[in-house]
């Protein structure tokens, strides 16, 4: 395929692991026929920004743009483009493409594309240009319409933005494992996932315990929706939860004791990691094989699903709890994350890139 026409747009750059983001000039295509352009407004600050752009995983392509909770305006459109027109308030999250063709992508299920996360929208292949796709810390992003999705009017742009990671990752596995009126629910780590994840596990109906290291955040978490907050440093508070969870949703971002939160399962109970600390975690086999509990995870969601989350939360006036930050105050927002200083999600005002 012969390179298309590029534009250049403004965006935060690391070319490696160990450099602070800093400003950079990058290449985006002119709209293709299905392309739609998007001036980005907002952009939220996954803590997977930080694990990939630091190359905690291991296997972060460079260089790196970050960001995957992308709103914004779009300003141009292909001449195929059918589902959005110049000016319409859009997302972009996790995904800007898959291979359309595998079993999981042909039931939307593009997140888990048998070949593999190619079209992630940082650190996945640019077909188009070569190299690593590059995120949305960014003035503008180009995108094939069939993963861009619509914002419902009524929600305020910036607090909407980390629906797009932090709302689908949480109201994936929610729904997949059928949470709802009757259970009991527990959340781990009030972050920016673990604070969506009580936000919807109270909306589904579930009676809704949050897990969490900082106990400054106890008020915050009963706020957000908490019907009780345990601090999991107390042994004692652990232990008067045992036995008592339908469900438990592991948020957390570094190492921790899962061996604790299998033990608070009931007989059947499941236990969800989503949290992707970067080294493995030990696994008792008792807690497990006593009372038959599960243990699983779940990644992001695709993109039916992202659109139905997305219009769950307009419907129900669902967003996200924001700290706004210049785009320059990036660096000093990782350090913050890391110290899980972060009241809920910081998302970063795109105009001060511009
Ligand atoms: P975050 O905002 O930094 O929140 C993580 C929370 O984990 C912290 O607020 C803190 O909550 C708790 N925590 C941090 N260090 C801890 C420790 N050493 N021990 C116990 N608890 C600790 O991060 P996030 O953006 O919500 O992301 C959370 C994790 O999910 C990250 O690993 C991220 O990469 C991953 N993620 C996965 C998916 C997926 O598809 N599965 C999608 C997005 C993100 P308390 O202060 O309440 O204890
Ligand atoms: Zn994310
Ligand atoms: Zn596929």
């Amino acid at each position: 395929m012969p390179k298309p026409v590029c534009y250049s747009a403004k965006a935060y750059l690391t070319p490696n692991a160990t450099t602070p983001l800093a400003p950079a000039t990058i290449e985006r295509r002119q709209p293709l026929e299905k392309d739609v352009r998007i001036q980005i407004l907002f952009c939220g600050v996954c803590h997977s920004d930080l694990h990939f752009a630091r190359n905690e995983w291991g296997f972060t392509p460079f260089p790196c743009v970050p960001g995957h909770e992308i709103v914004g305006r779009v300003t141009e459109v292909g001449g195929g483009v059918t589902k959005f027109k110049v000016g319409d308030t859009v997302g972009v999250g996790c995904l800007i493409d898959s291979c359309r063709t595998c079993p999981s992508c042909r039931t939307g299920l593009e997140q888990y594309c048998d070949k593999g996360l190619e079209g992630g929208t940082y650190g996945g292949v640019d077909k188009y240009l070569g190299g690593p796709t590059l995120g949305g810390y960014s003035q503008s992003i180009v995108v094939t319409e069939d993963f861009v999705l619509r914002m419902p009017a009524n929600l305020d742009l910036a607090s909407a933005a980390p629906l797009l990671c932090a709302g689908i990752t949480t109201y994936s596995p929610l729904r997949h494992w059928k949470v709802g009126p009757g259970q009991k629910v527990g959340i781990v780590g009030l972050g920016g996932l673990g604070h969506m994840a009580v936000k919807f596990a109270r909306a589904f109906g579930a009676h809704v315990v949050l897990f969490t290291t900082s106990p400054g955040k106890v008020a915050d978490a009963k706020r957000v929706g908490a019907h009780e907050v345990v601090v999991s440093t107390d042994e004692a508070q652990m232990q008067a939860q045992a036995g008592s969870f339908d469900l438990v949703l592991d948020a957390v971002s570094a190492t921790h004791d899962i061996n604790a939160y299998l033990n608070l399962l009931k007989r059947d109970g499941n236990l969800v990691l989503v949290g992707v600390p970067p080294e493995p975690m030990p696994l008792a086999a008792l807690p497990l094989i006593f009372r038959r509990r599960s243990f699983s995870g779940s990644l992001i969601g695709g993109l039916p699903e992202t659109q139905e989350m997305l219009d769950f939360c307009g419907e129900h006036n669902i967003t996200c709890d924001i700290e706004m930050i210049r785009m320059e105050q990036i660096n000093d927002a990782y350090e913050r994350m890391l110290k899980s200083d972060v009241k809920y999600r910081f998302v970063i005002d795109m105009a001060s890139l511009q």
